[in-house]
């Protein structure tokens, strides 16, 4: 219980103030994908996209990192070199996973959340997640998000998901016309409807 209760503490920490409007907030409290990460971290390495803590959008030699789409990682490093002006540190929490990771998260998350249905919430399936395809990346800390949050669109850099302020992907355009309207959460992304 002891391990229960620091894994809900930390949960606390992360989860956004203002996620609690929606519907969702009558299932029980879930982990995001940071706890499960943690949790189930030992059982692939970093040749499948597991990322040691602290890692920076710098670590060129950390595959989760080196993986990721060019285009996004070069926007990624431009917003890290500014947001560290403003004394605000990146932390690169997972981004390029491998196919096999992908389902071993899922695999965890199903049964972390009891269903498929409310594991589809927060983590996609192998042939849908921007993570495979090294198209999305989840920053951290919360300042960090936060900072991404006020300046990402600088960088093309956009929040998808509402319940995954961690969860960014590049949107080329948001420079000029600002981010699109984020989904509620994956289930809403016509992406993952495959
Ligand atoms: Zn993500």
């Amino acid at each position: 219980m002891v391990v229960i209760a620091a894994i809900t503490a930390t949960l606390g920490d992360q989860l956004p103030a203002s996620s609690s409007s929606t519907a969702s907030s009558s299932s029980p409290v879930a982990p995001p994908i940071h706890v499960l990460r943690r949790e189930h971290r030992g059982a692939l390495g970093e040749a499948d996209g597991a990322v040691p803590d602290g890692a920076t959008v710098l670590d060129d030699e950390i595959p989760g990192v080196a993986n990721l789409d060019a285009d996004l990682l070069g926007a990624l490093r431009r917003a890290a070199t500014d947001a560290a002006d403003d004394g605000v540190e990146f932390v690169v929490d997972s981004g390029w996973r491998s196919p096999a990771y992908q389902e071993h998260l899922l695999d965890a998350a199903v049964s972390e959340y009891g269903s498929e249905e409310e594991a589809a919430r927060w983590v996609a399936t192998p042939n849908t997640s921007a993570h495979v395809s090294g198209d999305a990346v989840d920053i951290g800390p919360s300042d960090a998000s936060a900072w991404l949050s006020e300046h990402g669109a600088d960088y093309g850099l956009c929040q998808i998901y509402s319940n995954e302020p961690w969860h960014y992907e590049l949107r080329p355009d948001a420079g000029d016309h600002g981010c699109p309207p984020e989904y509620a959460d994956p289930t809403h992304d016509p992406r993952m409807e495959q």
